[in-house]
């Protein structure tokens, strides 16, 4: 079975480029456009991969992020961080939030399946993926 990948994004137009993007590759997909969402369904529905936007209502990515690094069983579920305004130091934070990887949009579709696989794979043969871009 395909594993499981939960997108929280709070923009509907990146939303469905996302979704057109991972659909294709067969992924299970899980939804949420906002922070608080995304920590009830990570807890619900366990997913493999989380990519998250960094700028989201009620709680934004990063501190969706730290959350998720306390969680029992998350400690290193691959998380991608995405943004539209990239600013110095902001990877730097991303990193140091516990994200393994940091894209900024417009999304690159080619990329980012295959950073996925990348993530998804090393996570298999129990490696934790390092972080990277
Ligand atoms: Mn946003």
């Amino acid at each position: 079975m395909k594993e499981k990948i939960l997108i929280v994004e709070d923009d509907p137009r990146n939303m469905r480029l996302l979704e057109m993007t991972l659909r294709a590759r067969g992924y299970t997909l899980l939804e949420a456009t906002d922070g608080r969402e995304a920590l009830d369904i990570v807890v619900r529905e366990r997913p493999d991969l989380v990519i998250t936007d960094i700028q989201l209502p009620k709680m934004n990515g990063l501190a969706v992020t730290k959350k998720l690094r306390k969680t029992p069983g998350f400690e290193d579920t691959p998380i991608i961080a995405i943004t539209a305004y990239a600013m110095k130091g902001d990877r730097e934070r991303a990193i140091e939030a516990g994200c393994n990887a940091y894209l900024s949009k417009p999304i690159n579709t080619r990329e980012l399946p295959e950073v996925i696989a990348a993530m998804l794979l090393h996570r298999q043969s129990g490696k934790i993926p390092t972080p990277m871009k």
